[in-house]
C-alpha cells in the first residue's frame, strides 16, 4: 500500500445527492488508483441538520456502487473530547481564544441585513478575566485567532493557486457553546489524525481552505494536498446551466435507482463528469478499470453538466449487456404487476430487453398490452408493404380461421403459418405481418413483430383483438 489516504466525509442530512456521490467516487479513485487507503467519516456534529436514517442511506449507497471504504467508518459525534483537547492546544499556543460574548452583543454587530463579522472583542481578555468567567460558568465558544495582516495561499490540484488576504478572515468559531466542534475545525483535526494526504471535496470549500491551512500551520502539521471538484450543473429550460437541483430531474442516487437506473451505469456516467482518461476515448468502465485508468491530472475544472439523455444512453447499454436472468429479475416483477395473467410476461420482457433505457420505462411502454388502445385505420397504410386498410382487412379475415386452428401458440409456429398463408395467396409476407401486427398491437411502433406480439398476448386475446380490428374496419 502507498501512503495515500483519502476520505469521504458526508454529513448525514438525508439523501445522497449525485454530486456527493461523484465526490465519493473521485476521492475513492484518487486513493485506489495509487494503491492507497480510503476512509469514511460521518460528519454529524451539526445536530440541527441531522436526519434519522441518513447514515444508512450513505452506507447503502456506497455498498451498491462498490465504493469500498477501509476499516470502520469514523463518527465525529463519538470524538468530541478529541476536538476539545486540540482546541485547548491551540489556545495554549496563542492561536485560539475563549469568547464569552453574548448572543445579544453579537447581534448588535450586524446591520439590518444581518451582515457584519465578529470584532475580536475577546481576543485580548486578561488571564484573570478568562479564569473568572470559566469559574463562573459563563457560556463560551472557542475562536480561531486569524492573523491581522499578510496573505495565506495554497495550491489546489484542480484550480491552481488560491490566495486570500488574512484581513478578510474572520475569527471563526472552532467549538460552539454546546461543546460541539464546527465543521471548520473538526474536519481539520480528523484529516490530520486520520493521516489524510489528499482532501478531495466539492469546490464550495475552495475559498475557506486558507483558514484550514492556517489551522494546520498553527498546529505545526504538514498541510494535505487539496483537490477541489467543480460543481455538477444541470441544463435549464432556457439553455443556461445552474447548480444541479431537483428541477433538472432526479438528483439523488436512490431516486435514480428507483426509476430503474443501474448503479454500475450511474457510476460509469458520473465518473466521466469532470474526469476523462488520458490518451483514450474509452467510455465504458467497470470499477476496476476506473481504478487503473484514473489519474488526478485527468480532472477538469470546468463545471460538468449532468445530461440525463446521456445517462439514459449509458443505462440502456448496461441493460442490453445484462444476462437474461439478471434482467428478468428486475423486469418481470414490473410486468407481472401490471399485466393480466394471460400475458406471456417472460416473452414480453425479452422483447423489451434491447428497447428500454431504464426499468421505469417498462411501465410506459406497455400501455398497448395493458389496454386495447384507441386506434386509427390509417395505421394500416404502409407504403413499403403496399398495405391499405382495405387489403389489411382482407388479410385479417382470411387469417382468422387459420390462426384459430393453431395449437402450438408460439412465435415459430405462428410465423410459419402466416408465411405459408402469404405464399399461398402470393402476398408479400411483410404486408401480411403488417396487417396482423397493427391489428394485435393497435399502435404503429411495437416492440417485436406480429407473431412475437401474438405469442405475448396468447391465443384468446390475439384472436379477440383481430376480430375487433375486422369489425372496426367494416
Ligand atoms: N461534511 C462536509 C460536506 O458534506 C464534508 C466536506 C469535506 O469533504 O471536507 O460537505
Amino acid at each position: 500500500m502507498s501512503n495515500v489516504v483519502t476520505r469521504f466525509a458526508p454529513s448525514p442530512t438525508g439523501f445522497m445527492h449525485i454530486g456527493n456521490l461523484r465526490t465519493a467516487l473521485y476521492s475513492y479513485l484518487v486513493s485506489k488508483s495509487q494503491g492507497g487507503k480510503f476512509i469514511l467519516r460521518i460528519e454529524d456534529t451539526d445536530q440541527v441538520r441531522l436526519v434519522e436514517g441518513a447514515t444508512d442511506v450513505i452506507l447503502d449507497t456506497l455498498k451498491m456502487t462498490g465504493i469500498e471504504y477501509d476499516g470502520e467508518p469514523y463518527v465525529q459525534s463519538e470524538r468530541l473530547s478529541i476536538y476539545k483537547e486540540y482546541a485547548e492546544k491551540l489556545i495554549a499556543g496563542g492561536n485560539a481564544y475563549y469568547c464569552f460574548c453574548t448572543q445579544q452583543r453579537l447581534d448588535s454587530l450586524r446591520d439590518e441585513n444581518g451582515i457584519g463579522g465578529y470584532d475580536g472583542h475577546c481576543r485580548n481578555l486578561s488571564k484573570d478575566e478568562i479564569e473568572k468567567n470559566l469559574a463562573e460558568g459563563v457560556p463560551y465558544v472557542i475562536r480561531q485567532k486569524m492573523p491581522d495582516e499578510g496573505k495565506t495561499s495554497y495550491t489546489d490540484v484542480v484550480y491552481g493557486e488560491v490566495e486570500i488576504d488574512n484581513s478578510e478572515l474572520r475569527d471563526q468559531i472552532l467549538i460552539k457553546a454546546d461543546g460541539f466542534p464546527t465543521y471548520n475545525f473538526c474536519h481539520v483535526v480528523d484529516d490530520y489524525l486520520m493521516g489524510v494526504t489528499h482532501v478531495v471535496r466539492g469546490n464550495e470549500y475552495l475559498t475557506s481552505t486558507p483558514k484550514y491551512c492556517l489551522l494546520y500551520d498553527a498546529f505545526g502539521w504538514e498541510r494535505p494536498t487539496y483537490v477541489h471538484l467543480p460543481l455538477l450543473m444541470g441544463k435549464d429550460e432556457n439553455g443556461n446551466v445552474s447548480k444541479l437541483s431537483k428541477r433538472h430531474g432526479a438528483v439523488s442516487f436512490q431516486d435514480l435507482v428507483n426509476d430503474g437506473y443501474l448503479p454500475e451505469a450511474i457510476v460509469n456516467y458520473i465518473a466521466l463528469l469532470g474526469w476523462c482518461p488520458k490518451d483514450s476515448n474509452q467510455e465504458f468502465f467497470t470499477m476496476d478499470e476506473l481504478k487503473s485508468a484514473f489519474s488526478i491530472d485527468g480532472l477538469s475544472k470546468s463545471p460538468a453538466v449532468f445530461d440525463y439523455e446521456k445517462l439514459k444512453w449509458f443505462n440502456a447499454e448496461y441493460i442490453k449487456k445484462m444476462p437474461d436472468d439478471k434482467y428478468e429479475e428486475k423486469a418481470l416483477p414490473i410486468l407481472d404487476e401490471f399485466c393480466e395473467n394471460y400475458i406471456n410476461t417472460k416473452k414480453l420482457a425479452s422483447l423489451l430487453h434491447t428497447r428500454i433505457s431504464y426499468f421505469g420505462e417498462i411501465r410506459k411502454s406497455i400501455d398497448f398490452v395493458t389496454s386495447r388502445l384507441e386506434m386509427d385505420s390509417s395505421f394500416y397504410t404502409n407504403k413499403k408493404n403496399k398495405t391499405t386498410p382495405e387489403n389489411c382487412k382482407e388479410v385479417l379475415v382470411d387469417c382468422l380461421p387459420i390462426l384459430e386452428a393453431v395449437e402450438n401458440w408460439d412465435n415459430d409456429t405462428l410465423f410459419a403459418v402466416l408465411k405459408e398463408y402469404s405464399a399461398s395467396k402470393e402476398k408479400k409476407a411483410g404486408a401480411v405481418m403488417w396487417a396482423v401486427r397493427i391489428a394485435v398491437g393497435r399502435q404503429i411502433i411495437t416492440p417485436g413483430g406480429a407473431t412475437e406480439l401474438m405469442e405475448v398476448f396468447g391465443k384468446a386475446e390475439s384472436i379477440a383483438r383481430i376480430k375487433q380490428a375486422v369489425e372496426e374496419l367494416e
